[in-house]
């Protein structure tokens, strides 16, 4: 056997070998099936290659001949209608592929002729086709279908982006490299050279190879797993058959037992792998798609507490306003009993406001339209000072004591003034409410080019659960409603988000539940 039929053979192992594994992987997917066919015609000729030079005589030569034809007329067609069951173009390029079916039809039959083939010729040591007039039809139609699977490859190579990109530009790699070698076995006919591409056909399969095992082209590693662990196995039993000795034979049974085993395990880990990766792929597609709705059910749940939190602003100023209205005696004097209701209403009303007020804020947060309006010097030791004189009533109410230990010197921030002083508020706020004996103590000092301001109390105290989920929405400690039933749970969290527009932090600590909290700020301080 000389080289080219060697590389003649190998070409017809190696193609049918991987056609048949990707045959095997699916036997119900269109484009296993399409790409088993362009594996069985180029097996076939190359086979019809392998003979035809192998033949010593001119008669062997030409019966090979005509099978090599036969088969090889189709190289074109089939690979025209794989690329099309690739790119899903079947439908869209319905006609091209007919005429293709149609064009591989006409040489298979003209092959038969003496209008393709005259017989054969002895050139470049081996017996080569010697062409008819209507012979030149191949070689056009095969450049002509090669040349249009590779453009259409090409257009959705460039339109394409990740995965399928690479995919695509094997497949492109596998039709150059493996159809321009292959087109060489024109030559003797066209040209009167040496075919020396023959050697290089096989670089289809190693290209096709690449997108199949890596990008999972067709889905193969299980079955190319067992396709090689059923190689070696039969190998080994093979070797137990031509065994001479009953040493050898036992030798050889023993190792042929092992290689099965540990080809059994082998393919069955592979299984499991597949099946976990699978499992996993299509665990993450649900929970993409959950993700996905999520993010558009929050979208509209900011949307819906955005337009309610306007709708309700409008009744509640107008309820606020009459009860005020009443209470000072515009439509003339009230019984003190209606005047008790009335101050009633006028508390919940403004508790009201001001949880609507949050909400408001939260949406604004939430869609990113909380607007700020930026001083570059707030004094932040008088507004300690004048929100802690506010809140001094309250205190006394509850007989609190409330310290302040503020600094003497103005400490100045860049900040929107009204909405720090919310915060402020809100913390002082939060002691007195969430103190029921003992001391609230608010210090401002100044510390290494930063404000600190502390509110430190002798109240209910935080949970180390509670310190952690303090500044997220709606967070409530478990014992605070009891000591304050109307509380959201949205102050701490508007504060957190405000202190981060102004470059600052929050930090809250307590020794635990009935041992008193401590909220800390820092806040740079203007140069
Ligand atoms: P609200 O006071 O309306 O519930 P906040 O966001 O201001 O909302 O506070 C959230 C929670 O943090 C409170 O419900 C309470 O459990 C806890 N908390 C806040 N400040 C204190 C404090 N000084 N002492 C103990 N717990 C506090």
């Amino acid at each position: 056997m000389n080289l080219f039929s060697v590389s003649s053979i190998i070409i017809f192992f190696a193609s049918l070998g991987l056609g048949l594994i990707i045959y095997a992987d699916n036997r119900k997917s269109k484009l296993n099936h399409s790409w088993f066919l362009v594996s069985v015609v180029i097996a076939l000729w190359g086979l019809g290659l392998w003979g035809v030079t192998n033949s010593l005589s001119e008669k062997n030569a030409l019966l090979w001949q005509y099978f090599l034809d036969a088969a090889g007329v189709f190289i074109p067609v089939l690979y025209f209608n794989f690329t099309l069951n690739f790119l899903n173009l079947e439908k869209e390029k319905g006609l091209a592929r007919l005429s293709a079916f149609f064009a591989g039809i006409l040489l298979f039959a003209l092959s038969f002729t003496r209008l393709f083939k005259q017989g054969m010729t002895f050139k470049f040591g081996f017996h080569w086709v010697d062409p008819g007039p209507l012979y030149y039809l191949f070689p056009l139609i095969f450049v002509f279908y090669l040349g249009y699977s590779a453009t259409l490859l090409f257009k959705r190579y460039r339109e394409e982006t990740g995965v399928a990109k690479q995919q695509i530009k094997y497949v492109l790699l596998s039709l150059v490299f493996g159809f321009s070698a292959g087109a060489t076995n024109f030559f003797p006919q066209l040209f009167n050279s040496y075919p020396f591409g023959n050697y290089f056909v096989i670089l289809y399969i190693f290209f096709m190879s690449y997108p199949v095992l890596k990008h999972n082209l067709f889905n193969t590693k299980v079955i190319t797993t067992e396709f090689f662990a059923g190689a070696i196995s039969l190998v080994f039993l093979f070797n137990i058959f031509v065994s001479k000795t009953p040493s050898q034979w036992a030798l050889s049974s023993f190792i042929f037992i092992l290689i099965a085993i540990f080809s059994f395990l082998l393919v069955r880990s592979v299984i499991k792998e597949v099946e976990s990766k699978e499992r996993l792929e299509k665990l993450t597609l649900e929970l993409r798609a959950v993700n996905e709705k999520l993010q558009r059910l929050d979208q509209a749940k900011s949307e819906f507490i955005s337009i309610a939190s306007h709708q309700l602003r409008t009744p509640l100023t107008a309820i606020r306003g009459f009860s005020s209205m009443i209470l000072e005696g515009d439509y003339g004097p009230t019984s003190p009993e209606i005047k008790d209701k009335v101050d009633k209403i006028m508390q919940s009303s403004t508790r009201l406001m001001a949880l609507v007020d949050d909400l408001l804020t939260i949406s604004r947060i939430e869609q990113g339209r909380m607007k700020y309006e930026w001083q570059d010097r707030v004094n932040l030791t008088t507004m300690v000072k004048s929100v802690a004189e506010e809140l001094e009533q309250q205190a006394k109410k509850k007989e609190l004591a409330l310290n302040l230990e503020i600094t003497p010197r103005d400490l100045l921030v860049r900040a929107d003034e009204n909405k720090l002083r919310q915060v402020v508020m809100n913390l002082i706020d939060n002691a007195i409410k969430y103190t029921e004996k003992g001391s609230i103590t608010v210090s401002l000092i100044e510390e290494s080019q930063s404000a600190i301001l502390k509110v430190a109390d002798t109240g209910i105290g935080i949970s180390l659960d509670g310190l952690s989920r303090l500044f997220q929405k709606f967070s409530r400690g478990e014992r605070s409603p009891r000591v304050w039933t109307d509380g959201t749970g949205l102050g701490l969290y508007v504060a957190r988000i405000i202190l981060e527009e102004h470059q600052g932090k929050i930090t809250a600590y307590s020794d635990g539940e009935g041992r008193g909290s401590e909220f800390v700020v820092a806040l740079p301080l203007e140069a």
